[in-house]
């Protein structure tokens, strides 16, 4: 076994989440040795767990934990009264977003919240993605190419490959609109992750986190994939589920939702 966080065999593998258990992710792959497993867990995965960007909407979409079934997710963060600048408490929680003043009291006024970018944590937790995706498609000699080690520089905070990604730090990170058919299929609650890309070029790595609330995506140049490649993550789910394709995933769930089978071929023609 090669490990697909850091290219090393010989070493025991471990029982790695992709992306992540917190995110309520039943998705395993054996083949993560076990220190990098728990590095990982260490530095980014628990990062991830403390991040604002990320708590908002998993709080919001009741996404628990795989290790904490029975903890309602709730977040609290410092925000200000917009107009006027007062100080308050708000509360995301699965029955919403309040607001709450120093005393306790509810405030419906326009409130912002403030939280710092985390830059450096889309590329890491993107390039997680990819690799575990990857342990779960690719053969181990896929870890000896120029792409694979630029996905595992970003992992561990290494130099980005300018070559691979000429732009500086190529994840983007934001949400879906409103409207976009992996939304609407997704649910609030679900994650897709995977690999799209068209007639086997300009892939990218992508994570629809809390049903799209949370969207982020890497370009992978060079990345040839035939066939199914994604992999639709439900909290519900017992057993990690078998990779599809993107568009017929989209197009079972929408099926699913009760959507019209020609709204469906109108999304598929557009
Ligand atoms: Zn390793």
């Amino acid at each position: 076994m090669r490990c697909f966080y850091c290219g090393e065999s010989g070493k025991a593998g471990s029982n790695e989440h992709v992306p992540s258990q917190f995110l309520g992710s039943r998705l395993k792959t054996r083949r993560v040795c076990s220190p990098c497993g728990a590095r990982i867990a260490r530095e980014l995965d628990d990062e991830v767990a403390r991040y604002p960007m990320v708590l908002m909407p998993k709080a919001l979409a009741d996404v628990r934990s795989v290790k904490h079934q029975r903890k309602r997710p709730s977040f609290s963060v410092a925000g200000a009264v917009s107009a006027t600048g007062q100080a308050v408490e708000v509360e995301f929680s699965p029955s919403g977003r309040v607001a709450r003043d120093g005393r306790g009291a509810a405030v419906h006024d326009v409130v912002e919240v403030r939280y710092g970018l985390g830059d450096d944590l889309w590329p890491r937790l993107i390039a997680k993605v990819a690799l575990g995706c990857a342990s779960l498609l690719l053969p181990d000699d896929w870890l000896d190419g120029r792409l694979a080690q630029g996905l595992q520089s970003l992992l561990w905070h290494g130099p980005i490959d300018n070559v691979l990604w000429p732009g500086g730090v190529p994840a983007a990170c934001g949400e879906l609109e409103a409207d976009d058919p992996a939304r609407l299929a997704l649910g609030r609650q679900r994650h897709m992750i995977g690999f799209v890309g068209d007639d086997g070029a300009n892939h990218c790595a992508f994570a629809y986190l809390f049903g799209g609330q949370l969207a982020c995506a890497l370009p992978l140049p060079g990345l040839a994939i035939d066939g199914p490649s994604v992999w639709v993550l439900d909290s519900q789910l017992r057993e990690p589920p078998a990779p599809e394709g993107y568009d017929s995933a989209i197009e079972r769930m929408l099926g699913g939702q009760g959507w019209s089978p020609t709204y469906i071929e109108g999304l598929r023609s557009a």
